[in-house]
């Protein structure tokens, strides 16, 4: 039989079949784990063949195949000696939510999340959250952000999704689809989840960031059904996504409005740092590139908390 993996404990998965029946199963031996030594060989989000066997007098499900993965995210624990964990597998897009106030998400951290999720090759729409309690100058400042990575072209929607406004567009986005949903704690997600399926609770608030930082047992996600013919995969207490291993000429790749104009650079190994005839320097000084956006690069590259590139 063929199914989806919705929860994983460890050593009992979830898998609903193509038919629509849930089934607890274990799995069965070593698989070949898709070059990645992870902590856990199946995933939420795997795509798996299993069948029933008669152990003694029991009927037991028994994965035994694992299909082959579109993405993944991952975990890696410092703690564990830097362990792998995979979060979830599979996944249509993220949802980050983003609020200026109440908490601020500064665009350092937006584009870290969206580097991030282009190496991961999961596509990102970026929710701005509570609308409805920003002054004129925010809600400029909302619209200049808009602007921005719409530009790039990242989709972005303005929203209050504790009144349930443009929530349906959310919804319609989701239908057909596997979404999860990411930003900083109290951006929103619950009170969004929540407009869209009502009852479901997500567990994303239960456990706290430093909680989780010390912790030593993994948490593992599980993906939900809602009515609308969508998934929702629930990742307890993760903002973000884990840290990438990314090379230094990797992450201007993963900019892809400075990739757009890497060919243009004099040197096809440019850093866009110091080096002559840079096309995305030229870009930048033209105000084509956004300097929050070559500010984030830079951080990333130099792994600098403070950049001497200051935000206009
Ligand atoms: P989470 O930590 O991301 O799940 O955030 P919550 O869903 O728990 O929301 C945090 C707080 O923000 C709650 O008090 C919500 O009622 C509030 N909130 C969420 N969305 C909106 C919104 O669109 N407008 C306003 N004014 N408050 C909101
Ligand atoms: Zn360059």
């Amino acid at each position: 039989m063929n199914g989806t993996v919705y929860k994983s404990t460890g050593s009992w998965y979830t898998v609903k079949s193509v038919e629509g029946d849930f089934y607890e199963c274990r799995i069965k031996g070593k698989f070949r784990t898709q070059n990645i030594k992870s902590t856990n060989p199946v995933a939420v989000g795997d795509h798996v063949v299993f069948q029933l066997e008669d152990i003694g007098d029991e009927t037991v499900a028994v994965i035994s195949e694992i299909g082959e993965r579109k993405n993944y995210i991952i975990r890696k624990s410092v703690k564990l000696s830097k362990q792998t964990h995979i979060i979830a597998a599979n996944l249509d897009q993220v949802f980050l939510l983003i609020t200026l106030n109440n908490p601020p998400t500064f665009t350092a951290f937006i584009d870290r999340f969206l580097v991030t999720a282009e190496a991961y090759d999961i596509p990102v729409v970026l929710l701005f959250n509570k609308l409805d309690t920003y002054s004129q100058e925010e809600l400029d400042e909302v619209d200049y952000l808009m602007g921005l990575y719409s530009h790039i072209g990242y989709t972005c929607i303005p929203i209050e999704a504790k009144d349930g406004k443009n929530v349906d567009k959310v919804r319609a986005m989701m239908v057909d689809k596997t979404s999860m949903f990411a930003g900083h704690s109290g951006v929103g997600k619950s009170t969004l989840v929540n407009a869209l399926e009502p009852g479901l609770q997500l567990k994303t608030t239960e456990i706290s960031e430093q909680h989780l930082q010390g912790q030593h047992t993994t948490t593992f996600a599980e993906m939900y059904d809602l009515s609308f013919n969508a998934r929702i995969i629930d990742t307890p207490g993760i903002k973000g996504f884990g840290i990438v291993d990314m090379e230094q000429d990797e992450i201007g790749d993963y900019f892809p409005e400075f990739f757009e104009l890497k060919s243009e650079c004099k040197f096809n190994n440019c850093l866009h740092l110091d080096e002559p005839k840079c096309a995305v320097k030229d870009a930048l000084e033209n105000d084509k590139i956004a300097w929050s956006r070559y500010r984030s690069y830079v951080q990333m590259l130099t792994g600098e908390e403070d950049s001497p590139y200051r935000e206009r």
